[in-house]
């Protein structure tokens, strides 16, 4: 392992790829500022430099790795270097045209929803993974198509919504939550609401990236009505809604609104609702959801589409959150009531 004296002593343009790789493998999700964005900044710098180069694979790799620390709270510098140096990479690689009829980014980007940074993706090294395939493969891992899919999802991750020519495809398993919040929501559950529920209100990590967190708190919305609708007879259910909800508020950034009057989302169809709510919480799903807006798969976005990144804004998800929690607190009132009535 890298020592951190080391990190802080040496600079960083210094080191060695082997050095920076094994740099990179220590840095998570709660890793301390002073000592992820150094690493993060130099990888992003390299990328930058040549994002179209033969070690392009190798810094989209780092990148990747990183995603995790990048998503929540690094320093903005270091996020910013590091989606630019991504959607570079994209550009200077995604147009390349090659004889494979897919690449591993495809088939490996649903077991890991937004967590593009779980497993290996082999990037670093060129070794196909298990989902990827044989050792015959190594043309299509370093194949230049999807080391530019990897450098799409991990951008996508950063910043929802910015990243065309993603996959259409929400994660299967995301699939079959939807089709059981649709059932309770238009009030014919197939599954028991109550356990549905409370599983929802407690499936939010602790370090979510913005889809999932945004996810999460879409869902809570679409779900309090139903749980508010006397058609939950326990009391702790409401109780876990409320509480995870407070417990996600703190985790919106402090990012200013960019959006012009209306062009938050309407929340007024609980069903789509209920749909949004895990189409946020992936790539595919996200892609899914702008295919289903209209977007087209040209490598910018068009300037008509509808801003879909209104549904990771933090000044929309914090109103929702107050609705769902007014809502919540408000029917618990009445569950007081009930209970204290002889
Ligand atoms: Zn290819
Ligand atoms: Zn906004």
């Amino acid at each position: 392992m890298i020592d951190k004296t080391e990190l802080m002593t040496d600079p960083m343009t210094d080191l060695t790829t082997d050095r920076l790789a094994d740099a990179w493998k220590h840095i998570h999700c709660a890793s301390p500022v002073d000592e992820a964005d150094p690493v993060a900044l130099e990888c992003a710098r390299r990328l930058a430099a040549d994002p179209g180069g033969e070690l392009a694979h190798v810094w989209v790799s780092g990148l990747l790795s990183m995603s995790d620390y990048l998503a929540w709270r690094p320093g903005r510098a270091a996020e910013r270097a590091s989606f630019d140096a991504l959607r570079a990479a994209a550009k200077a690689l995604g147009d390349r045209s090659c004889t494979h009829e897919d690449h591993p980014y495809e088939t490996e980007m649903d077991p890991y929803g937004d967590e593009v940074w779980a497993g290996d993706n082999g990037l670093l090294t060129g070794e196909p993974t298990v989902q990827g395939g044989d050792s015959a493969d190594t043309g299509r891992v370093l194949c230049p198509a999807n080391v530019a899919g990897w450098a799409r999802l991990a951008a996508d991750v950063l910043a929802p919504f910015t990243v065309r020519r993603i996959p259409a495809g929400a994660p299967e398993d995301h699939h079959s939550r939807m089709s059981d919040l649709s059932g309770i929501v238009n009030d014919y559950p197939y599954c028991d609401p109550a356990e549905a529920l409370a599983d929802e209100a407690a499936c939010l990590p602790a370090y979510p990236t913005r889809g999932v967190l945004a996810g999460y708190l879409v869902t809570m919305n679409a779900t309090c009505w139903y749980a508010a609708s006397e058609r939950i007879t326990e009391r702790s259910v409401l109780d876990a809604m409320i509480e995870g909800v407070r417990a996600a508020v703190p985790s919106l950034r402090d990012d200013p609104c960019t959006h012009g009057p209306g062009e938050h989302p309407d929340t007024g169809d609980v069903d789509h609702l209920s749909q949004v709510g895990y189409l946020l919480r992936s790539p595919g799903g996200r892609a899914e959801f702008a295919e289903d807006q209209g977007w087209g798969d040209a490598e910018e976005p068009e300037g008509e589409d509808e801003p879909l990144d209104a549904w990771v804004c933090s000044a929309f998800l914090r109103a929702l959150a107050e609705e769902t929690l007014n809502t919540l607190t408000g029917a618990l009132e009445s569950f007081g009531a009930a209970t204290d009535t002889p």
